[in-house]
């Protein structure tokens, strides 16, 4: 494993400054991550030179505005190696995206009798839709259970073959876990699944921008993640699926460019991507977000996956010394994505991460989105660090002796 060169640092403005009287350590990617100055410009050049609408209209700027868009269409299918960028749907974010699969997909196609299977270490945006369809539909909702602390938090493999039975429709996951810097064994989960005749959709939302991602490869038949994670604006992201599926599945929201024909009781579709996109579309942040992946490829993946998986070994080392500490996850030495949650019997998450405020340092603290998951583990809330392209051992240096300060000042 290798560190990138800190000298990217000098591509993001905003890590430019100073918080509370010391220099800014951004240890919140996992939240959002900074924008280097290529995203910030595409956007500011769209909206001083090509600004317009998409689709509809024959003048110079909306030709240069469906151009950009349509362009930065195929450069996602391109990032995730997908066979055609009609595979590819604009949403505002992972969010969206998975409720987009849940609604459309899920009303035409789950009755009850059906299972979608989820995880226990889903975020509730890969969760909350699935309680919500699978009541409406009168289908069941199962968990594949995270194994004890002695398993590291990791998937239960022997409950996920007993849970795989050919009742199971769906079966979505996520690829790296916000809370316990799991990366998950995407393509093996699919080959499981298929073994059933389950789709699966998997939650790249913390994976995007950090680790290489092949769908043909993996084998997923939906993949959704949000651009405000890897290096891109907010507002804007993906839903992937698979071309015959999606052109099966009806329309998420009605209205104005998703149609082909309109009458005054009768309406017919557009194919997918545009069925799936109605109303004007978020054009400038999905032109960003095609500077932010040659950005991300400029670097290359397997370089930034590198990158966050050593500073996160490093966190592991330095903060497992720290009094009192519980780390989720992986134990120190052992494979964990860029992420690194742990929590003090000694203090409140929300107590350390207004402390390292103070010391210039972005945390996050809090149950992440996992309430049910933070109820098994028993904690009310962890701190939570996570890293990017920009970050350095420096930093974690930095991290460690902070939390080691607030932690003499809660003893
Ligand atoms: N899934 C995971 C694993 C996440 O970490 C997040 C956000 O933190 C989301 C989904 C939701 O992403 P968004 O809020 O961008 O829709």
């Amino acid at each position: 494993m290798s560190l990138l060169s800190p000298a990217l640092r000098f591509d993001f403005p905003a890590l430019d400054q100073h918080v509370g009287g010391k220099p800014l350590v951004y240890l919140d990617n996992g939240a959002t991550t900074q924008k280097p100055r290529s995203v910030i410009d595409a956007l500011a050049r769209f909206y001083e030179r090509n600004n317009s609408n998409v689709h509809r209209g024959l003048h110079a700027l909306s030709m240069r505005a469906t151009d950009g868009f349509e362009a930065a269409r195929a450069r996602a299918a391109k990032f995730i190696n997908a066979a055609d960028s009609a595979e590819i749907v604009f949403t505002r974010g992972t969010t969206e995206s998975v409720n987009l699969v849940a609604q459309s997909w899920g009303s035409a196609n789950l009755r009850p009798g059906d299972i979608v299977l989820i995880t226990e270490m889903e975020h509730h945006s890969n969760l909350v839709p699935w309680q919500q369809i699978t009541r409406q539909t009168g289908a069941t909702l199962k968990y594949v259970p995270v194994a004890g602390a002695d398993a590291e938090h990791g998937l239960d493999l022997d409950a996920l073959e007993k849970l795989l039975t050919p009742q199971v429709k769906l079966f979505a996951f996520t690829h790296l876990s916000n809370t316990l810097g799991i990366l998950n064994d995407a393509a093996r989960l699919c080959a499981k699944a298929r073994a059933v005749g389950a789709l699966t959709l998997i939650d790249a939302a913390q994976s995007i921008g950090h680790e290489p991602i092949d769908v043909q490869a993996i084998g997923c038949d939906f993949l959704a993640y949000s651009g405000h994670k890897m290096a891109g604006p907010t507002g804007i992201g993906v839903l992937y699926g698979k071309r015959a599926l999606l052109d099966d599945m009806p329309p998420y929201q009605t209205g104005g460019g998703m149609i082909s024909t309109v009458d005054w009781f009768e309406s017919k579709w557009k194919p997918a991507p545009e069925r799936f996109e109605a109303g004007t579309p978020n054009v400038a942040d999905a032109i960003a977000l095609h500077a932010a992946f040659d950005y991300l490829d400029g670097i290359g993946r397997p370089a930034i996956s590198d990158h966050d998986h050593a500073l996160a070994a490093q966190a592991c080392t330095a903060l497992s010394e720290l009094p009192g500490i519980r780390i989720l996850g992986p134990k120190t030495g052992k494979p964990r994505a860029g992420l690194v949650s742990f929590a003090f019997a000694a203090a409140h998450a929300h107590d350390i991460v207004t402390f390292a405020d103070q010391d210039g340092i972005a945390l996050r603290g809090g149950h992440h989105c996992n309430q049910p998951l933070m109820k098994k583990l028993g904690l009310p809330s962890t701190t939570r660090a996570s890293f990017y392209v920009y970050n350095t051992p420096e930093e974690i240096a930095v991290l460690a002796a902070s939390l080691r300060k607030i932690l003499k000042f809660f003893a």
